[in-house]
């Protein structure tokens, strides 16, 4: 019998999603950020993700108050891949009984202050006992009818972008695991890019935030988009702390931006004549183009080597 290792996360996503039914409210079904439903005269966004002790987070390295933070962050992220303004969330919590109530209560904290920073609540929600701590947010967001960012919009010709820096949160998680003082702020609470969403309506052609790392989520919008992308080393927008780390910990800062995941940027692609320099509070990086040729090339200086590879929870040697 065929087992989950084998399929992957990707294929069990399909397996899971083949026989859904179509539905005259349903705008986008699964494989983008979020699900996108016509109601009323909104389009209303809709996307959950759950985090589990050990698998996504060890509670040695952080503080329930961050972590609440987080989980509702990646959250936030999604919404704001799709250029949607978040509104409503829904938290189920899976708490061991031993669980004091101090923590509860500050993991709580968290989640309702990252959701009210970004103009979002908090409204109800379940709780059961478990054996490790399971945080699971499902959170609402809405938009104008016709006004998304899908992944599947990027064109031959359009310019690559990123916003702000990448391979922070890989850098802040080697930090942790090596038990080293640096940055680790961007590991422990990522910052959704709500705002510069809603400003890359109309002007982003396909939009992700970035996750599972560069790499994993560019491949995401090639595959929906049928095009490939060429990515120059130079360009990617690496900070001088993060290098700094990587040197201190010999590791290399470009595998970190490739591959890091979690940094919770947007990725998205741009006309070539409609690059922006800043979106909101934002820098934006051009760090490469869409091409019509698949597959994703990293060009260093004369040479270019094919890179692959998202993340997958189930896949054989994956941790
Ligand atoms: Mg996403």
């Amino acid at each position: 019998m065929t087992d989950l290792r084998e399929i992957g996360e990707f294929g069990l996503i399909r397996l899971l999603t083949d026989h859904s039914l179509p539905h005259p409210q349903v705008i986008l079904g699964p494989g983008d950020d979020a699900a996108v439903l016509s109601i009323g005269d909104r389009w209303v966004l809709y996307t959950t993700d759950m985090l589990i002790e050990d698998v996504h987070f060890t509670l040695k390295t952080t503080t329930p108050y961050q972590l609440g933070q987080k989980a509702l962050a990646v959250n936030l992220s999604d919404i704001a891949a799709m250029g949607g303004q978040p509104t409503f969330a829904v938290v189920s919590l899976g708490l061991p009984p031993n669980t004091s109530t101090e923590f509860a209560r500050e993991l709580y904290q968290g989640m309702a202050d990252m959701a009210h920073t970004h103009g979002a609540r908090v409204v109800g929600g379940d709780t059961v006992k478990s054996s490790s701590l399971i945080i699971n947010v499902a959170l609402l967001g809405e938009t104008e009818p016709g006004g998304a960012v899908f992944r599947n919009g990027a064109k031959p010709g359009d310019v690559i972008c990123v916003t702000n820096t990448l391979g922070d949160s890989a850098a802040g998680l080697a930090l942790l695991a090596a038990n080293m003082p640096g940055p680790t702020a961007k590991h422990l609470v990522p910052q959704p890019r709500v705002r510069e969403g809603r400003l890359l309506l109309g002007l982003a052609t396909a939009m992700i935030d970035l996750s599972d790392g560069l790499a994993g989520d560019l491949a995401h919008i090639c595959a929906q988009s049928g095009v490939g992308a060429r990515i120059k080393k130079e360009l990617l927008p690496i900070s001088k702390e993060v290098r700094l780390v990587a040197e201190a910990l010999n590791q290399d800062p470009v595998q970190w931006a490739l591959r890091g995941g979690e940094d919770f940027e947007l990725l998205f692609t741009v006309p070539p004549d409609r690059v922006p320099s800043k979106i909101g509070p934002s820098t934006v990086h051009p760090i490469g183009e869409i091409v019509a040729e698949p597959g994703i090339r990293l060009i260093d200086g004369e040479t270019m080597t094919v890179i692959e590879g998202a993340y997958d929870h189930f896949r054989l040697g994956d941790s």
